[in-house]
This record gives structure tokens, sequence and C-alpha cells, in this order.
């Protein structure tokens, strides 16, 4: 597996680039609160819901007073508001409570499994949420799975699993070092752009060669759509 992942990365690179990343990794807490409005929708609109809570409040304390129907108002662009807004408020409480203020700091100190099941333990925060805290504010060499990541990677045959929760433990256990945060996010690129759900674009696959696929597609498209703002490099 791990010679296999090694060249998707290069192919992936060889189509897209090396994705870039902000030079200073963001505060774990903003980068939670992104990554928890990313659920379920795309990264334009949580970024919008993002910046209507972070431009309007300086500081998440601040944040921490609203009612959580105050702030689902505020996040309506990014969807599910009702469940986004409880967990960030349950969030912003706890670790008000727990930690005296809102800070994540203390997981630099933790490894990897730690943080995981540190950040699991608040309601509405998964497996894939708690990695993307390790990946793009902690720098780890973790990949998170969302469902792109996931579908991508069964059709290829890197795993054969029936879950993202699953394809991330799969992969993780032993990923090659350094590559995690281009493998991600071309991975991510590739399932918006060209491995698509209902009908993958083949005949334009950097990994036509090596994915195993049984069903591929050899329509040409009507129209190819770049599509490659990130949101957890722009927080
Ligand atoms: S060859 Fe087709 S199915 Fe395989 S990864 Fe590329 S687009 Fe997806």
């Amino acid at each position: 597996m791990k010679n296999k992942t090694l060249l998707i990365d290069k192919l992936l690179i060889k189509k897209f680039g090396v994705p870039e990343r902000s030079i200073n990794p963001p505060d774990l807490v903003d980068l939670l609160i992104a990554t928890i409005l990313s659920q379920n929708t795309n990264d334009r609109n949580s970024f919008k819901a993002y910046n209507n809570l972070k431009q309007k409040y300086s500081a998440w304390e601040e944040a921490a007073k609203l009612k959580a129907s105050q702030i689902e108002k505020l996040i309506k662009v990014a969807g599910l508001g009702k469940q986004k807004s409880k967990a960030i408020k349950n969030l912003l409480i706890s670790l008000i409570k727990e930690r005296g203020n809102i800070s994540l700091n203390h997981l630099k100190k933790m490894n990897d499994e730690e943080v995981l099941t540190e950040l699991t333990s608040y309601p509405g925060i998964g497996v894939k949420t708690a990695s993307c805290v390790l990946l793009f504010s902690l720098n780890r060499n973790v990949c998170p799975v969302d469902t792109h990541v996931h579908r991508t990677l069964n059709r290829i045959g890197i795993v054969k699993t029936t879950s993202p929760d699953k394809t991330f433990f799969g992969i993780n256990k032993n990923f090659p070092e350094g590559i995690a945060h281009s493998f991600h996010t071309n991975l991510i690129r590739l399932g918006r752009e060209i491995c698509k759900p209902i009908k993958p674009l083949c005949l334009n696959c950097p990994l036509n060669k090596v994915c195993k696929y049984e069903n591929k597609m050899y329509d040409k498209p009507n129209s190819y759509k770049e599509n490659s703002f990130m949101l957890l490099d722009n927080v």
C-alpha cells in the first residue's frame, strides 16, 4: 500500500501541482470550528459561515455567550444549522468549563491518538473533523478521510472499506512520511473534478493506469470545472 500511495501522490502532483498551504498553521479552535461548519456542504459556503462568526466577534469567548439559536442564524449558509450551532456552542462552553479559556493549545503536546480521543469526546466532532486538526493545525502526517477521499481510494483499490472512518484507520496505520497534505488535498480535487460520485471522468484521470475500478466511464465530459478552493488552507 505504501508504494502505491507514493505513486498516486506523484501522479496527482503532476496533474494538480503541490497544493498551497498557509505558512502559519491555523489556530486549533479556529480550524476545528471551520471543520465543523464544513460538514456536508461545500468549502465556499462553509467559508462564508466561518467568516460570519469570526469577523463579528473578536474572540471566541464572545461567541460563547450567544445562544445556539443566534449562532445558527449566523452560520445558516453552511446548512445543518441546528446541529452545527449546538456542536460549536457545546465546544466553546466545555473548553471554558474544563480549561478556563477557549484554547486547544494543550493538544500540541499530545500524540496523534490522544488528540483524536480527546477531540472526538465532544458531541458533533467525529474522526474526520478531529483528523483535520491534526493535519492542518498540528502539521502531523495524518490524512483525513472525507467522502471524496473514501470514494476515490476504494475505486483505485488502495482499500476496500465501507465507511470513511474505516478508510481513515486503514490508510493511516503506515502512511508514507511527509505527503499527507498533498495526498489529502489533491485527492479531494480529484473527487470533486474528475472521480465524481455518479459519472467519473476516467478519460481525464491521471490515475487511470493504476486504478482498479471495474466500472470506469469513458464518456467525453461536457465541461470540466476546476474546483481548487480549500477551506482549511484559508482559515
Ligand atoms: S480512473 Fe476513473 S474511477 Fe479510477 S480514479 Fe480515475 S476517475 Fe476515478
